[in-house]
């Protein structure tokens, strides 16, 4: 096909061809992505991981047209040719390379392609189960391409900004010891020890916490993780943290690096951050935004009415002040003229959420109307929509229960309003810290305490002396960061004393046996010289999604798993044959 004689040039990228390359020879090799005969005349976008680029195929040159003509999508080439300024009727404003394209003078085919499972090229959406399934190809379409590029781009600007820190990029084991955190650990059986099993990490934490007893002082890692959870809508069984620890700080000291790390990142969508970050606590966070990852684009902020029906003769209310519940409720705008339809699908939500019902007044230019409005009488009803600020136009929501199910119902209701009437600012980013989190959780069900976060987060100093008699009321030296009400990340001071370590075991109920067996390496760790420590890991799968505005995470990692944990390209997990079997000295039941 080619003429084989020309000297051989370097090869370009097409897709960074523009009008200042007119004139130049180029060699580009990439995939078909269109190809369009006009008789005589073939046109070919080329497209390679930096774009596309037109390739025209003169009829003058023969052969070389004739060969184009054939050429499938997908087929793999490499074209020699001129970079010509296209005439001003044929300019495409839409391609970057649309000022130029490519006279071409040799092709030659370098890989044919089967007919296409997923055109590459199509602009129509792919089930996801093919996606997955023909992952090769779904990754060559230009939206993949992007997320890859960003996603690597975010990982290399995570390390300058952390080697400039001082921080060491330090590997910790793949394979290491069940130590179940909250979530099932993978098992891999070991050969060797037959009987026995290595764990994968559902995260580096004891190994982080090691590296500061061993003096690394400043320690990261791009670290996958593995959680052997039911997996939820978008969760996956291994995932990328950007995991850190550092020694001798305080909250303030991490939280800084991290809002280093942020910002960057956020540069890198375009977006401007100020930091430092907004604080809040959880408490205020569960109080005002009924979460304890607020979204923060967008009001809505919830009230408690406690003291403004304190007296009130509706039975709802008194019933559920009177059982040590609460009645809050928010304002949404624009909302006066929701149908009653629109209302019984809240009110249905709401019960749904757990609540009994949902209370509703509509300020419609200072009348207020609502099925509680008689209940209450006039003068009540305009003290209530008085203190939430319910302006003409808008719709006040009541809940009045526990306060448990009051923050669940209005935190939910909150955020579904505000993405179905359209009230999230376009183009607005917020970043907020939710600190001094419960250190434990009561279990009702198992009726014990769990940690909130991990059973290495050290406790508030001050609430010290209650981790025996009351532990409930603890608080943690923990933070969450949050970004746009998703949960990005979250760390702690650890407890850096075996003496404070052990108690925590023991308010989770785990006893000096259990601890040893579990735990025993760091307990051992924590009696020769820890230093005072803490760090924070945050979901890199989710920030970058995040970055690239796409809904799931799956769309950022180059081979996920379906939600119900196999892969479609591998068809992992898979059965193995019975001699491996034999070797790890398992039996198939
Ligand atoms: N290891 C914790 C996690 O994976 C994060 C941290 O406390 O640093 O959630």
């Amino acid at each position: 096909m080619g003429n084989g004689k020309a000297a051989k040039l370097e090869r370009s990228r097409g897709g960074e061809l523009r009008a200042s390359d007119a004139g130049k020879e180029v060699r580009l090799a990439g995939w078909v992505h269109r190809r369009r005969d006009f008789g005589a005349l073939v046109f070919i976008d080329l497209r390679d991981r930096s774009g596309k680029v037109q390739v025209t195929f003169d009829p003058s040159a023969g052969a070389v047209e004739a060969s184009a003509a054939g050429l499938r999508p997908e087929t793999v080439i490499e074209v020699e040719g001129r970079v010509v300024l296209r005439s001003a009727e044929n300019i495409n404003p839409e391609m970057p390379t649309g000022e130029v394209e490519i006279a071409a003078h040799r092709v030659s085919v370098l890989a044919e392609s089967d007919d296409l499972p997923l055109q590459p090229a199509s602009s129509q959406e792919h089930a996801e189960e093919n996606r997955l399934r023909w992952r090769f190809l779904d990754l060559r379409r230009e939206a993949m391409q992007k997320a890859m590029r960003m996603r690597s781009e975010a990982v290399r600007r995570v390390r300058e900004v952390l080697h400039g820190e001082g921080f060491w990029d330090i590997e910790t084991p793949i394979l290491t010891r069940s130590t179940p955190e909250g979530a099932r650990d993978y098992l891999v059986p070991s050969r060797v020890h037959p009987g026995e099993f290595y764990a994968l990490p559902q995260s580096p934490q004891l190994f982080k916490q090691l590296l500061m007893v061993a003096g690394v002082e400043r320690y990261y890692q791009i670290a996958r993780c593995f959680r052997d959870e039911d997996l939820r809508a978008d969760r996956q069984p291994e995932f990328t943290q950007i995991d850190l620890e550092m020694s001798f700080v305080e909250p303030e000291d991490v939280q800084g690096v991290v809002e280093k790390v942020l910002k960057a990142l956020a540069e890198l969508a375009g977006w401007t951050v100020e930091t430092p970050f907004p604080h809040l606590s959880w408490q205020e966070a569960m109080d005002r935004f009924g979460v304890d990852r607020p979204d923060l684009r967008y009001g809505l902020e919830i009230e408690d009415l406690g003291e403004v029906v304190v007296d009130s003769p509706f039975v709802v209310f008194r019933k559920a002040i009177e059982e040590g519940g609460v009645v809050r409720g928010f304002v949404v705008p624009g909302a006066a003229g929701f149908s009653r339809k629109r209302l019984d699908q809240l009110t249905e939500r709401a019960r749904e959420l757990g609540a009994g019902g949902l209370i509703w007044f509509k300020n419609d230019a200072g009348r207020i109307t609502g099925p509680a409005v008689k209940a209450l009488g006039e003068d009540l009803s305009q003290s209530i929509l008085e203190a939430m600020g319910c302006d003409s136009g808008e719709l006040a929501l009541l809940c009045a229960s526990s306060i448990d199910v009051a923050r669940r119902v209005l935190g939910t209701l909150r955020s579904e309003l505000a993405a179905a009437e359209g009230l999230i600012p376009e183009g607005e980013h917020r970043f907020v810290w939710v600190t001094g989190f419960p250190l434990f959780e009561w279990d009702q069900e198992s009726g014990r305490y769990y940690a909130c976060h991990h059973p290495f987060t050290a406790p508030e100093p001050t609430d010290l002396d209650k981790l025996d008699g009351d532990p409930g009321a603890v608080r943690a030296r923990a933070y969450d960061l949050v970004l746009d009400g998703v949960e990005i990340g979250g760390g702690s001071i650890r407890i850096h004393r075996p003496d404070v370590q052990r108690r925590v075991f023991a308010a989770l109920g785990i006893d000096e046996q259990e601890a040893q067996a579990r735990f025993g390496f760091l307990l051992e760790a924590l009696r020769y010289g820890a230093p005072p420590h803490g760090g924070l890991a945050l979901g890199l799968d989710r920030i970058v999604a995040l970055l690239l505005g796409v809904e799931s995470i799956r769309d950022v990692i180059a081979f996920p798993k379906t939600t119900s944990a196999s892969c479609l390209l591998t068809d992992a997990p898979s059965g193995v044959d019975e001699k491996q079997l034999e070797d790890l000295g398992l039996k198939k039941r």
